[in-house]
């Protein structure tokens, strides 16, 4: 069972990571794929280019066993969308359930993406959630694939919707930026080595 965690990264910090982990862990991944977004459809374009934002995420795993740092979406011309992401994922691992991890913010915007509804051919979708989250799915689409039974997300290999909670670290890649570009200082809300080559790119300078 595969994990994919999509974002912008701009820059990839412990909040990703750190809820990276716990799923990988809850879930017994086999690995947990970073997958940058190239041309983010649903919002301004990233400060970073997409290859730096790329190196950022192979920066921060590189001492992590079994999380993978995934190029496919700058390999791609056009907007990147998930549900195009997840169809090669899905050739790459016929046989594997893969779990798309979307935090809750991403998860309200959910019928915005492009042909959100095919995201579950491909994929189960694991919404990350505070711990006091109240476990409503929001509409109809996802009444009949909302399971609290987490072996349905071993025994299918996709189409399920479930809720899990993860440790909340209020770290947003904005609030990074907007820091740096006051000049002060990032650390531990990021691994050094994102900061490191923050520095040595000069990004985020000025907001
Ligand atoms: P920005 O501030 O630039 O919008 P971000 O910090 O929200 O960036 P993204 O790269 O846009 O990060 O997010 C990618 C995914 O990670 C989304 O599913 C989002 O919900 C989730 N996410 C973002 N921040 C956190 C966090 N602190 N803890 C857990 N998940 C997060």
């Amino acid at each position: 069972m595969i994990g994919i965690f999509g974002g912008t990264f701009d820059p990839i910090h412990y909040g990703h990571l750190r809820s990276a982990l716990e799923m990988k862990e809850a879930f017994d991944l086999t690995e947990v794929r970073f997958i940058p977004s190239a041309t983010p459809p649903h919002r301004n374009q990233p400060a970073a280019t997409a290859e730096q934002r790329l190196q950022m995420v192979a920066l921060a795993i590189q001492n992590q066993n079994h999380f993978i740092c995934d190029a496919r979406e700058l390999n791609r011309h056009g907007f990147s969308y998930m549900v195009d992401t997840l169809a090669s994922l899905r050739q790459d691992f016929p046989d594997q359930p893969l779990l798309l991890f979307i935090g809750t913010d991403a998860f309200n915007q959910l019928n915005t993406w492009y042909q959100w509804q095919r995201l579950v051919d491909f994929a189960h979708i694991v919404v990350m959630t505070r711990p006091s989250f109240n476990n409503q799915p929001p509409d109809d689409f996802f009444k009949e694939r909302y399971t609290t039974n987490k072996t349905e997300l071993t025994t299918t290999l996709a189409g399920k919707l479930y809720f899990h909670a993860v440790t909340q670290l209020d770290i947003s890649a904005t609030a990074i930026r907007q820091l740096i570009a006051q000049q002060r200082n990032p650390r531990f809300l990021l691994p050094d080595a994102g900061i490191d080559y923050i520095t040595q790119q000069q990004l985020y300078e000025i907001n």
